[in-house]
């Protein structure tokens, strides 16, 4: 079959597309005849590699996908052949304390699919079928194709992690990202007043109108913070910041936020190292949260609000699989707004 993988870790011109062999399925799981996938910053991290990880090569790369389910294993009791589906991409043992009580990603097994199983830019791909959920016949397969990764992260952080409720002040960094325009609607949907940053005049518009109230532009004015506290807030601070930045934006999440508020950190990519002042933290009594993709729950609560049409996952472009090496690289460029698919 025809798919996008690595031989060997390095650049971004490892990454090839060619012939590799039919995964073969599990009496749990089923094999999906991919349709659209959409690419993440994993993508990129597996690619250049890190200390640890040690795949067996070829690999096949890829988190999100849709299609049409091929074959169903013996023991498959929720799907048959010919259902349309989307795949949670958050794999775990399902036998251990955490996977039982429902708190999957705190697994210890826990982990990505095309981190470490061969991932969904194939023609075919393979996931348990607790992994997957029939999509409606009124959405497009690259609609929801281009829906979990991000939206389960957002709605985690959002809801379980940040708790926000309405009407509350949340600033969130770096409109573009999937995750970020997948939070401005959710954040918008729980009722908040969305406040986020861009670079450009372009994302600017598009992050309005997802639902954010106030767009500052990190770049022309490097002091947003005081204008958010003082113009935005009336000197009150905001309740919730979402960091994905890190290292570069850390100090000024901190400042953001008023007193109790609370700080959710669902990356870093800027970075992981960061200097603060612990009696910001607690004078003003701050909380901070780790947040990291979703469990089985809150993956279905989420989808299930983009099947209602509550919630729109944002494609950016889709390119065929055939040019991925493009794709990857604007990703890495940081030039969209919302998610980069691929047409398999
Ligand atoms: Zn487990």
């Amino acid at each position: 079959m025809k798919a996008a993988f690595i031989e060997e870790h390095g650049t971004l011109d490892r990454l090839k597309v060619g012939n590799v062999e039919e995964p073969i399925i599990k009496s749990n799981e089923i094999l999906i005849n991919a349709k659209y996938g959409a690419l993440n910053h994993i993508d990129l991290f597996i690619i250049k590699g890190w200390p640890g990880l040690n795949l067996s090569l070829p690999h096949v790369i890829g988190s999100d996908g849709s299609g049409i389910i091929k074959e169903v294993g013996k023991e498959v009791s929720l799907f048959d052949e010919g259902d349309r589906v989307v795949i949670n991409p958050g794999l775990s043992c399902g036998k251990c304390f955490f996977c039982l009580s429902g708190k999957q990603n705190l697994c210890k097994h826990f982990s990505i699919l095309g981190e470490h199983k061969w991932g969904t830019f194939a023609e075919y791909f393979k996931v348990p079928e607790i992994n997957a959920i029939k999509v409606p016949e009124k959405l497009e397969l690259n609609a929801a194709a281009a829906a979990p990764l991000t939206f389960l992260t957002a709605w985690r952080m959002l809801t379980t992690q940040a708790n926000l409720k309405s009407e509350e002040f949340i600033f969130i960094h770096g409109a573009g990202g999937g995750v970020s325009s997948a939070a401005i609607q959710i954040a918008k949907f729980l009722g908040a007043i969305v406040i986020t940053s861009t670079s450009n005049k372009e994302k600017m518009e598009q992050a309005l109108k997802l639902g954010a109230e106030h767009v500052v532009n990190y770049v022309e004015n490097p002091d947003f913070d005081k204008y958010i506290y003082t113009k935005i807030t009336d000197k009150q601070g905001v309740d919730v910041v979402i960091d994905s930045v890190g290292q570069e934006t850390f100090k000024t999440s901190i400042r953001l936020l008023k007193p109790g508020g609370r700080l959710v950190i669902p990356g870093a990519t800027t970075g992981p190292i960061s200097e603060i002042d612990l009696r910001q933290i607690f004078w003003k009594q701050l909380k901070i949260i780790g947040s990291t993709m979703s469990n089985q729950k809150e993956f279905r609560e989420v989808m299930n609000l983009i099947f209602l049409g509550k919630l729109k996952p944002v494609i950016d472009k889709i390119y065929p699989l055939e040019k991925i090496c493009e794709a990857e690289q604007r990703l890495s460029e940081h030039n969209q707004f919302g998610k980069i698919l691929l047409k398999i």
